[in-house]
């Protein structure tokens, strides 16, 4: 009772500290940070969140179960959110002041600190999978715009005939009353642990509400909204992206946790809630460290989050989602 009792104020406090060092293989995925406040009295749209955290996570359980590599797991979730309108990636991606989409996405391998990126594009379905065909087939970190585009149709990637693909009834909305003041949460992201010890982060956005001039946020960048290493943790952000950028964030809590020797959950929890706080960069992050111990503060009133992890010589897995505050088990 006690011991429930502690885990849950954890939990309350937006992250979860653990001795993991037993933990087989581990997954934390994001769907954005903001204010939930309105989603949360809503039954009906929350649980179709709970349900889409949900089965992001199980997607990635079934591939690092079987034993799969970090990429995989990363690349099958966010292509699930990027697929999924109810998040700004991929189809439901929030619109430019143009009325039209301009994705970003980024992904990061701790083993040896490979990464690649794309900015700004507007015709590749599932921009994280061209952010990993950067990483592995050109000899490049990040591709932007038209360049980027081409690259992916190179590469056989799928691409969308219409920029519109990526619109829903909502957006549209959103075009026809571009001089409203609207914002749409929802930038996806997972960070993963596998069987192996490797870590994994990749993240993928539509950006910012009409943003213009070619804006890039914080998510394509390395360092900046996504970043792994071995010898740390693997990272990935969400929120207000120029604060993230220049506080360096995904990198920041590496450097944090690798030479001042803070705990994850220490170092992430300081950055959003001092660092980020003081200049109004609103937001929050995932984290996994080499050890499996998580971490997932928003200075926000919520971020679509859940996390999944499987302890060596256990049978089944622990498992939570949260929007709001607070964690819940959505299912056995
Ligand atoms: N960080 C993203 C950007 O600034 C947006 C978000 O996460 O909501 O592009």
């Amino acid at each position: 009772m006690l011991r429930n009792i502690f885990f849950s104020t954890l939990l309350l406090a937006g992250s979860f500290l653990a001795q993991a060092q037993d933990r087989e293989y581990v997954i934390v995925v994001h769907g954005g940070a903001g204010d939930v406040a309105k989603l949360e009295s809503d039954p009906v749209r929350s649980a179709q969140y709970y349900a889409a955290l949900d089965s992001a996570l199980m997607i990635g359980d079934c591939i690092l179960a079987a034993g799969g590599e970090g990429p995989q797991a990363v690349m099958a979730v966010i292509n699930y959110f990027e697929n999924n309108p109810l998040f700004n990636a991929g189809k439901g991606a929030t619109c430019t002041a143009e009325g039209t989409f301009e994705l970003d996405a980024s992904i990061m391998e701790g083993k040896d600190l490979s990464a690649g990126a794309v900015a700004g594009v507007k015709t590749i379905k599932n921009p994280i999978n061209a952010a990993y065909a950067v990483k592995t087939k050109s000899p490049h970190v990040m591709l932007s715009g038209t360049g980027a585009d081409a690259f992916a149709a190179e590469q056989g990637l799928e691409l969308v005939d219409d920029n519109m693909y990526f619109a829903t009834p909502k957006t549209m909305e959103w075009i026809d009353k571009l001089k409203q003041e609207s914002r749409k949460n929802g930038t996806v992201g997972c960070v993963v642990l596998d069987k192996r010890g490797n870590l994994t982060a990749g993240t993928s956005t539509g950006g910012t509400f009409k943003k213009k001039w070619g804006r890039i946020g914080d998510s394509p960048v390395i360092g900046a909204g996504t970043y792994a290493d071995n010898q740390s943790c693997a990272v990935s952000c969400t929120g207000h992206g120029e604060y993230f950028i220049r506080h360096a964030v995904a990198f920041n809590l590496c450097a944090r946790y690798k030479y001042l020797k803070e705990p994850v959950e220490q170092a992430a929890g300081y950055i959003i809630h001092t660092e980020l706080n003081v200049n109004a960069g609103e937001g929050g992050l995932i984290a996994v460290d080499k050890d499996g111990n998580i971490a997932f503060p928003f200075n926000t009133t919520g971020m679509f989050r859940g996390y999944l992890y499987k302890e060596k010589g256990r049978s089944g897995i622990e498992k939570k989602v949260g929007i709001g505050k607070a964690m819940v088990r959505f299912t056995e």
